[in-house]
């Protein structure tokens, strides 16, 4: 089957995120830096190829963009300031749109209109959910339960939950078939996805592949982008997991001793998602590091949202001890203007979708690479025997 050509593609790209890669002449420069390229994975520059070429559907069935993970060795060393590194970014935005058969993370990408307003349609959206469910305001002393029940918000959130697995998942398929289901010279066997699961596992937990994109630091301390981002994600998880599955025990109006987990945890998860908040505003306020020098809008919505959902939520937490009843309602439900939000939108069309399309990619290379090797060898062994 012939490959379709788009003589537009690069145009459309470029809606995408900043692509500079016409004065790229494939000299193979950035290949050759790149700490995680490999002999069957040569990118940046295939990827680049592709591109130039016009070939959109070779670049979607292609998991090399998300092996890369933005060290920028690549666009420091171009001779030509092509801003591959760059590039592999806008090409994962462009991946992302693919996946998602809704159109919405195409819009949320190519739009600031679609991306900013759906976030206020959102949050419009919880504001008259407290019009309608909120309950009466104990003014006497902090009654949050009572203006905000816990049950009610928990099966909030597991309508939420269930509207971010369908839409994730759906598109989570849709990559698997782009990617692997496709590809016409590897036919994956489903032992082969048992065996090799476990790559999705590691690569989720320990995001290892980032940590080689520090090669000259030692140690996870050190590393700082892996170690900050390890931290970032660890936090949110947390988060996450006691919000959607553990509501009644972490929401309650009772004031637990420090030594409680319901106590700690929470203070992990919020000093982590600040700190990580701050990071990546500072980092790309200052340009400090080679990716955080071009910024798209969803680049900064990401850790602004991130910000307001952790500062809001540390109100609360304050305005609670404090026993102010009516600044800890309102900040509550700012709080939840903000947060659903980010769920609903960035999990399963944003920047937050990368954490499941990177461990996903590792993991369906790993398998790919797994049956090519069983392929080989059953074609090879009659000719052995011969
Ligand atoms: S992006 Fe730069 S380093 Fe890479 S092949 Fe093109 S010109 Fe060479
Ligand atoms: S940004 Fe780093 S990891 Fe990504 S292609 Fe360039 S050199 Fe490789």
């Amino acid at each position: 089957m012939t490959a379709r050509v788009d003589p537009q593609f690069i145009t459309e790209l470029k809606k995408y995120g900043e692509v500079t890669i016409e004065s790229c002449f494939n000299c193979g420069n950035c290949t050759a830096i790149c700490p995680l390229s490999t002999e069957e994975t040569p990118f940046p520059r295939t990827n680049l190829r592709l591109v130039q070429l016009g070939l959109c559907d070779k670049l979607r069935e292609s998991l090399d963009p998300w092996l890369c993970y933005y060290c920028g060795d690549c666009s420091a060393t171009c001779p030509r300031q092509a801003e591959p590194g760059e590039a592999q970014m806008t090409m994962r935005r462009w991946l992302t749109g693919q996946y998602d058969w809704t159109g919405l993370a195409r819009l949320f990408y190519t739009s600031a209109f679609w991306e900013v307003g759906s976030i206020l349609l959102v949050g419009a959206f919880i504001v008259w959910m407290f019009f309608l469910f909120a309950g009466p305001m104990v003014t006497d002393h902090v009654a949050l339960n009572t203006f905000a029940p816990v049950e009610r918000i928990h099966y909030g959130d597991w309508v939420l939950a269930a509207f971010l697995s369908f839409f994730l998942l759906s598109n989570v398929v849709r990559m698997w078939w782009f990617t692997v289901a496709k590809d016409s010279k590897v036919k994956v066997p489903f032992s082969v996805y048992v065996t090799e699961a476990w790559n999705l596992i590691v690569h989720f937990v320990t995001q290892k592949q980032f940590e080689k994109c520090d090669e000259e630091q030692k140690g996870f301390w050190q590393k700082k982008r892996w170690r900050n981002h390890w931290f970032l994600v660890s936090g949110y998880v947390l988060m996450f997991v006691m919000v959607v599955g553990f509501l009644p025990w972490f929401q309650t109006d009772n004031i637990y001793p420090i030594y409680h987990p319901q106590r700690w945890l929470g203070y992990y998860a919020t000093i982590v998602l600040l700190y990580g908040g701050f990071d990546i505003l500072w980092s790309r306020i200052k340009k400090e590091h080679q990716s955080h020098r071009f910024s798209h809008l969803s680049d900064w919505i990401f850790p602004i949202l991130l910000l307001l959902t952790t500062i809001s939520g540390i109100l609360v937490h304050t305005f609670r001890y404090l026993d102010l009843p009516l600044p800890t309602y309102y900040m509550y439900a700012a709080h939840m203007v903000v947060l659903t939000p980010m769920l609903v939108l960035e999990v399963p069309f944003g920047k937050w979708s990368h954490l499941a399309y990177r461990p996903l990619a590792m993991y369906f290379h790993a398998a790919k690479a797994k049956a090519a090797q069983l392929q080989e060898s059953l074609t090879t062994a009659p000719a052995a025997a011969d």
